[in-house]
Order: C-alpha cells, then sequence, then structure tokens
C-alpha cells in the first residue's frame, strides 16, 4: 500500500524528533542493509573506506524533498555497495500523466520516460462501465493483464476467425501486432489494465484506429467499398473516438451465438495467469511463469509474476535472452542491479511503479514491506530463461569454486545447491 501524504509527514516528524538527523538515520540503516553482504564488523569497515560515511559525512542540512526520500531511501543513500552510474532503473506511472477523456484514461511509461528500456513499454488503462477503447490495431505486439474488474475483449485473425472473452483481475490477454482488436469496460466499476508491448518507443497516442481508416478515406471509395452514401458518410465519426463511453453489451454466450461458425476456437488469447499453479514455490514465496510454452500465442513476450513474502528475495540472477521490464502491482521492495564495469544501483520500488534490468544484468529484489510483494517480470522473448548464480556456484568444482571466492569450501557448500528463484526455501 502506497503511504497516504499524511503518514508521510507524521513519520518524517517524528523522525526529526530524534537527536540524528533525518539523513543519518537512512545512513544508519543503509549500513544494516550492508550486514547482509558480510559480516557487520567488516561492512562498517568497508563503508568508512569507501564511502567516506564517518561521523557527520552524509547528513543533509539543507532542503529535502521529504516525501520522496520516504518512498525512495535507497535512490539518494545507496548501500556502499552500490558504485558508478548503470543508468535508470525505475520510474513510476504515478509520475506519468494521464489522458482523461470521458470513459477512462491512460498513460505510459515508455522509452521516453525510462530511456534504456529499448525492448519493452507500459500502457495503463481505466475503462469505465461499458467504454471502449476504440477498435484498433497497431505495429507492436500487446500483452496485458487485468489489474481491477472485467472486460471484455475480441481479436480477429487475418483469416476471418474472431476470438471473444470476458476477462477478470489476474487475467491475461495478448493479440499480435497488426490483428484488430477491442477492449470494453464490463460490470458495475468497468476495469483498470497494464498493457505491455514489445517496441520501446511504442505510444499508446500512436495506433491505427477504425474511426480514422474511415474519416480519411474519401467518400467515393467509402461508397464503392462499403456501399455507404454520400449522407452517411457525414454521419461518421469525423476525429479519433480513442476511448469513449458505450451501453454495455449482450452476454459473452449472446455474442458468441452471433459470431457462430466465425468463432476461433483454436487459437486461445486470453490466459488465466493469477489462478494458475506456481511454477516455483518456496518458503519465501512463488513465481507463476508464463510463455509461449504454457500460452502459445504469447510469441512475443513472456512474464513471470512474483510474490515475494516478507523478508524474502528473488535470488540473484540474470537472464541470459533479453532485459527484462517490471511492473510493481503491491507492496514494497529494493532491487539492485550490478551489470558490467563494476556498476551498480539500488533502488526502492513501490505499487505502480516501473523497474528496468539491463540485458544479462545481474539482480536481485528483495521484499522490505510487511505484506507479500507481487510484480510482475516482462521479457521481449518467446520463452523464458535465468540463470541462478547458487545454481552455478553449487556447479563449480571445489577448487575452482575456492580459487575465485576466497572463502573455505565449508562456507561456499553452505549456499544454496539450486536455482530457488525465491529463498528461503
Ligand atoms: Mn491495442
Ligand atoms: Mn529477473
Amino acid at each position: 500500500m502506497i503511504p497516504t501524504a499524511e503518514t508521510e509527514v507524521a513519520k518524517s516528524e517524528e523522525v526529526e524528533r530524534k537527536p540524528l538527523s533525518r539523513r543519518m538515520f537512512v545512513g544508519a540503516a543503509a549500513l544494516a542493509g550492508a550486514g547482509l553482504f558480510g559480516t557487520q564488523a567488516v561492512a562498517q569497515t568497508r563503508q568508512e573506506q569507501l564511502a567516506g560515511r564517518k561521523g557527520n559525512s552524509a547528513s543533509d542540512p539543507g532542503p529535502e524533498n521529504k516525501g520522496l526520500l520516504e518512498m525512495n531511501p535507497s535512490a539518494n543513500m545507496p548501500p556502499f555497495t552500490d558504485h558508478g552510474n548503470p543508468g535508470p532503473i525505475w520510474y513510476s506511472f504515478d509520475l506519468a500523466p494521464k489522458r482523461v477523456q470521458a470513459g477512462g484514461w491512460t498513460h505510459q511509461v515508455t522509452q521516453r520516460e525510462l530511456p534504456p528500456s529499448r525492448d519493452l513499454a507500459g500502457v495503463n488503462m481505466r475503462l469505465t462501465s461499458g467504454s471502449f477503447r476504440e477498435l484498433h490495431w497497431h505495429t507492436a505486439n500487446e500483452w496485458a493483464i487485468m489489474l481491477s474488474g472485467k472486460a471484455r475483449v475480441s481479436v480477429m485473425q487475418p483469416d476471418g476467425k474472431m476470438f471473444l472473452d470476458d476477462v477478470e483481475t489476474g487475467d491475461l490477454w495478448y493479440f499480435p501486432a497488426g490483428y484488430p482488436h477491442s477492449i470494453q469496460g464490463l460490470g458495475e466499476d468497468g476495469c483498470e489494465f497494464l498493457l505491455v508491448f514489445d517496441e520501446g518507443a511504442f505510444s499508446e497516442d500512436d495506433t491505427f484506429l477504425l474511426s480514422e481508416f474511415v474519416a480519411h478515406t474519401s467518400p467515393e471509395i467509402i461508397e464503392k467499398n462499403m456501399g455507404w452514401t454520400r449522407g452517411q458518410f457525414d454521419e461518421l465519426p469525423p476525429t479519433e473516438l480513442y476511448i469513449f463511453e458505450a451501453p454495455l453489451p449482450d452476454s459473452l454466450e449472446a455474442e458468441k451465438r452471433f459470431l457462430g461458425a466465425n468463432l476461433e476456437t483454436e487459437n486461445k488469447y486470453t490466459f488465466k495467469m493469477a489462478a494458475m499453479t506456481p511454477t516455483k514455490k518456496t518458503a519465501g514465496g512463488e513465481a507463476r511463469i508464463v510463455d509461449s510454452t504454457v500460452f502459445p500465442v504469447s510469441k512475443g513476450i513472456a512474464a513471470a509474476m512474483v510474490t515475494i513474502r516478507p523478508g524474502g528475495i528473488r535470488e540473484m540472477h540474470w537472464h541470459p535472452n533479453v532485459s527484462e521490464w517490471q511492473y510493481w502491482i503491491k507492496g514494497k521492495g529494493r532491487m539492485t542491479v550490478v551489470t558490467t564495469g563494476a556498476t551498480a544501483r539500488t533502488m526502492d520500488f513501490n505499487a505502480n511503479d516501473v523497474g528496468y534490468v539491463p540485458s544479462m544484468a545481474g539482480h536481485s529484489i528483495e521484499n522490505t514491506g510487511t505484506e507479500d510483494l507481487v510484480f510482475l517480470e516482462m521479457f521481449k522473448t518467446d520463452r523464458y530463461q535465468d540463470v541462478s548464480l547458487n545454481q552455478w556456484i553449487a556447479r563449480m568444482p571445489d577448487k575452482m569454486a575456492q580459487a575465485h571466492l576466497k572463502l573455505a569450501t565449508a562456507a561456499i557448500r553452505k549456499a544454496p545447491q539450486e536455482k530457488n528463484v525465491l529463498l528461503p526455501r
């Protein structure tokens, strides 16, 4: 849950009443976190050596944006293990301006907001009850997850066969590039969903629209193509509808009856992700992995929905095939990304934030809150792949491991011997 402005103020006042400055408090928290990497004594020595954070060094007597510091303390006061600048790894939908129209809104986090993210872009959209995202298609493949509420979706294949379904919270859909599709809010309060596109520079304002195709074709062609008269042409929408209000549709059964033999049954464009049995489950949490091996139409985008219990971690790993784009659904966490040239960056994440990990870069995520952390790992690939650091170390012969890690074999072999995805086991 995102703390309210009121709780933020209360918390920062509480900190200010303490003898230590607020910044000293954050520095101490970073120091405590450093204990995870070795004994506290060693961490403090290295901290002092590397960061010069002795005594009053980290104090900040000038202005501070206390709200930002509370939400993301690691951004401003990194753990001493961070080094250099691997580029941005964080953005938030709550900084992205909403385009609001009668019937809902949309906003996006793309390469324009998070420049290194060239593979994937995200759009967050709301449709009130009955409202449509206008019928359209686009150059990117579209992967989506319902975050709240219910929608009716449809898509037509180039062979004319239709797919029609209703999706609820935790359900996915996947529409290949160029396939025309629709999304309509259902129920009392419509829905909110996340769309992920396999083009970093994708823009939701730049799609092919039904209204614009007909509005910008001459009335003579429209008459020859559809048989609609010039008078009827003048009644067509003169400009885009994009998001607009409409009556609720008939029942799914009735619309399926209308489509009859034109209904596509061999390809399924929706998938129940939240309801599926976890692919991996440990004491530290659960992962649900959905790629084209379980959701065959999803050829361009793979996903993992990860739940981390309080205190648990997504183990140190990397993806050998592609960059990672994340959407944080619930809870609080902290991610460290370590890439080439000894650069490392740690950021804190909250619900509705976006994370980015460069292709192949090592990373780990810790639940820093008191409730389950849930986030999505998204990849521009047909096949999910990850490499576990623990599993690799376990497969190094003793002398090889010892030569590199400078630890006794007994200590090295205390580490988990397999890929656990989530720790503790
Ligand atoms: Mn679309
Ligand atoms: Mn990952």
